[in-house]
């Protein structure tokens, strides 16, 4: 069986701590290098499979050992890897140089995740049919979630969707059907046009999203948490007061855990403010997956 059935990439952070950037054509020492495991599908599976949740992925990665350190990855998770394919390019990566001041510079080769196509996934249609909701982001090709998304229409399976990295490419005809929106603010302003600077206008451009069709708009706000806004409620639910250290993957972290919270029951403002909880304690640490707790941790 399968709680969660989620759509998506897979990435590994390259990450180089380094004094300063190197100029063209110059060698330079970093003091330190770390490697981890990222990718927003993945990222968000690990977060609800740590909770408990029985995750699925479907995926593409490289044939080369960073596809077979996913694979591990997953297994060490305990998410089911049935849908995990192997491409013909490499995996995805994310060289990362963070500079003394914290400033970073990130490129992003998605290789193999270029290559989940929409007739992947009518090859794992079982796995999907098991589901109590599809989780989609977008860092896989834009007509894949598209079949993702009337797949979950046709087979009555709930769909959430984490519109980033943010796209103008999205189009509003699939977002419309789709029953979570789950936009950080830059994301919200990308597919409305509207300014999202303040709490007042957040809430107007989600409510347009609403009018036109989207069941649930919750926004992630960072430290101040959440908005919830559908036909007949419009609520922030507020995030914990921690001493955040490093919120790279929060958002992720989130949708993981209110997609555990969500599928195992709870309503939406009891899954919200869980998932505010969870997020809130992987701020503390620093990293990706690795500041993900478990179950027992929480
Ligand atoms: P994204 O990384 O997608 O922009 P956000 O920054 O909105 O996501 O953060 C997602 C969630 O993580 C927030 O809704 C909140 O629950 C939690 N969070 C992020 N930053 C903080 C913080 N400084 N303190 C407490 N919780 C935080």
């Amino acid at each position: 069986m399968t709680d969660i059935t989620v759509i998506g990439s897979n990435m590994i952070d390259l990450i180089t701590y380094t004094e300063k950037m190197p100029l063209e054509g110059e060698t330079i020492e970093a003091p330190e290098f770390e490697m981890g495991f990222g990718g927003k599908g993945s990222n968000q599976a690990v977060a609800a499979a740590r909770l408990g949740s029985k995750v699925s992925m479907i995926t593409m990665v490289g044939n080369d050992s960073f596809g077979k350190e996913h694979l591990a990855n997953y297994q060490d998770n305990n998410i089911d890897v049935t849908g995990v394919g192997i491409g013909t390019k490499s995996s995805g990566t994310a060289p990362i140089f963070v500079s003394q001041d914290s400033s970073n510079r990130i490129l992003i080769i998605k290789g193999a995740n270029n290559e989940l196509t929409p007739t992947i996934l009518d090859t794992h249609l079982d796995t999907i049919k098991q589901s109590k909701l599809i989780v989609l982001q977008q860092e896989i090709p834009l007509e894949t979630n598209y079949h993702a998304i009337e797949l979950g229409e046709k087979l009555g399976i709930p769909v959430l969707l984490n519109p980033a990295p943010a796209s103008e490419h999205l189009d509003l005809e699939h977002v419309r059907k789709v029953d979570f929106f789950m936009p950080n603010e830059t994301e919200l302003a990308t597919l409305t046009g509207l300014p999202t600077e303040s709490l007042d206008e957040i809430t107007l451009a989600a409510k347009s999203l609403v009018e036109q069709g989207v069941k649930h708009v919750i926004v992630t706000l960072g430290s101040r948490g959440v908005l919830w806004i559908n036909k007949d409620n419009d609520m922030v639910i507020p995030s914990e007061k921690v001493h955040a250290i490093d919120t790279t993957g929060a958002g992720d972290a989130f949708i993981g855990a209110f997609s555990h919270y969500l599928t195992q029951g709870e309503d939406i403002p009891e899954a919200l403010k869980h998932a505010n909880h969870y997020a809130g304690i992987s701020v503390t640490n620093r990293g990706t997956q690795k500041s993900y707790p478990t179950l027992a941790e929480i």
